[in-house]
């Protein structure tokens, strides 16, 4: 069992987060709002950091972390996370933007994505990006041009995809992987990818890429990962003479949404992948390569609570008998669309005042135009909730406001930092205006 809560949350006569009321928050910043709990994410990146870097040292690795930056990008967590000694992924313009505007320097920045157009390369090596992960054969060439057009080196990693998929519980081995990402190992096209990269002046290869999935609980899948990169490499220095310098094993660490889920450690998760390589490095007697890590949920995942007023309540009749109240709150699944796309768990709770009331199978829905819209499946809360409370919903810092839509011409909320400094707006609440001005008429 995990807490769900993020690590600055506290429980008075109504939750505060960084000793800052809910009350207090929802007054000045309205809801819906993301509550980023910045000590929490803060503590959270240098531990990996540290964590990694303490493994390493007792290994002779190095080690490096990049946080992976869709799970949520804005410039003050990336400067935040820079500032915890993490480096970070981009996989778009945008991303590498807002990478660039929070002064991450271009050497610390690695560029992914499958379709990479010629404005992201040319940005990238415009700033001497550290790495650019190579995703397909025909990106070679692609990159190459880019890297002779700006009159540099790219520096390149190959992303191989290593038949291990992984995610929630359980791993999955499997020969062939019928999805878009990565040039496979199997096929032999990573093989292929390195030939080519290697023949290729324009272009510096670093090493090897791994992503398995995301929301993982257990390190098998990675363990298994690393031991095929692991593989490849030894086969490439077999094959060119030529031993890789750095294998990235990617991210997808776990975390619990619930009391239920029982989350990695993910600080030890990452030492141990770094042992088990270091072991399985020598038994090969080659020098271990040096080790990233691309973690994104689970550095700002938990450290997020939403805030949403609660608005209609209604208790409908189950057919089997029975009730559940559905509580309907002022955002839904253009704040969080995880569960409808997903199927996530989420918990919530009455977080403005205490309640003696019975807990009563509740459902969390949103205010938009489907009946499909549930923010929380199946949750208990306490029978007397009512209009004007204010619910919170933790864990909603990963893939939520980044995966924000305006559905319904909603504004999409705000994001607010608490426990640095006052309170304050880090990512604006959108206004109707802002809808308005995007529409020429
Ligand atoms: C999404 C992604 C990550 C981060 O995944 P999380 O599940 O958020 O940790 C890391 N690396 C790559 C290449 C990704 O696409």
């Amino acid at each position: 069992m995990t807490s769900p809560w993020s690590r600055s949350a506290a429980w008075t006569d109504e939750l505060t987060i960084a000793d800052v009321p809910v009350s207090v928050l929802a007054e000045r910043f309205g809801t819906p709002s993301y509550v980023l709990d910045v000590p929490d994410l803060r503590t959270r990146c240098r531990d990996v950091v540290a964590a990694a870097a303490r493994a390493g040292e007792e290994h002779g690795i190095a080690t490096s972390v990049y946080y992976a930056s869709k799970a949520f990008s804005s410039v003050a967590v990336l400067r935040w996370a820079y500032a915890e000694g993490l480096r970070v992924d981009v996989a778009s313009l945008g991303e590498l933007a807002t990478a660039l505007r929070a002064e991450v320097p271009g050497a610390a920045i690695g560029l992914h994505g499958n379709n990479k157009s010629e404005a992201e390369l040319d940005l990238a090596l415009r700033n001497g990006v550290g790495r650019i992960v190579i995703d397909s054969l025909s990106e070679i060439e692609l990159v190459a041009e880019r890297a002779r057009a700006a009159g540099v080196t790219a520096p390149v990693m190959v992303r191989v995809t290593t038949g291990v998929h992984a995610g929630g519980h359980e791993y999955i081995a499997t020969a062939h992987e019928d999805q878009k990402f990565g040039l496979s190992l199997a096929s032999g096209a990573a093989l292929e990818a390195v030939a080519r990269i290697l023949a290729t002046p324009e272009l510096r290869l670093l090493g090897l890429h791994s992503h398995i999935g995301s929301q993982i609980m257990v390190p098998e899948g990675f363990v298994e990962a690393a031991r095929s990169l692991l593989r490849l490499r030894s086969e490439v220095f077999a094959s060119t003479g030529v031993l890789l310098e750095e294998l990235d094993l990617g991210g997808g660490f776990g975390v619990a949404y619930t009391a239920d889920d029982d989350a990695p450690d993910v600080p030890a998760l990452i030492a141990g992948l770094v042992g088990t390589v270091a072991q399985v490095a020598s038994e090969t007697g080659e020098a271990a390569p040096a080790l990233s890590f691309e973690p994104g949920r689970s550095l700002v995942g938990p450290t997020v609570t939403t805030l949403y007023r609660v608005g209609t309540v209604k208790p409908v009749r189950l057919d089997g008998g029975g009730e559940r109240l559905y509580v309907s709150v002022d955002g839904g699944m253009s704040d969080n669309i995880r569960t409808v796309l997903y199927g996530a768990t989420y918990t919530a709770a009455l977080a403005s005042r205490r309640s003696e009331a019975q807990p009563v199978l509740s459902r969390v829905v949103g205010k938009h135009c489907e009946s499909g819209d549930i923010v929380i499946r199946d949750v208990m809360l306490p029978a007397d909730i009512r209009r004007g409370d204010l619910l919170a919903v933790p864990v909603t810092g990963a893939y939520g406001r980044s995966l924000a839509s305006n559905y319904n011409q909603m504004p999409r909320p705000g994001v607010v930092a608490v426990g640095e400094g006052d309170p304050r707006e880090i990512v604006r609440r959108e206004s109707i205006e802002d809808l308005l001005a995007l529409d020429l008429g």
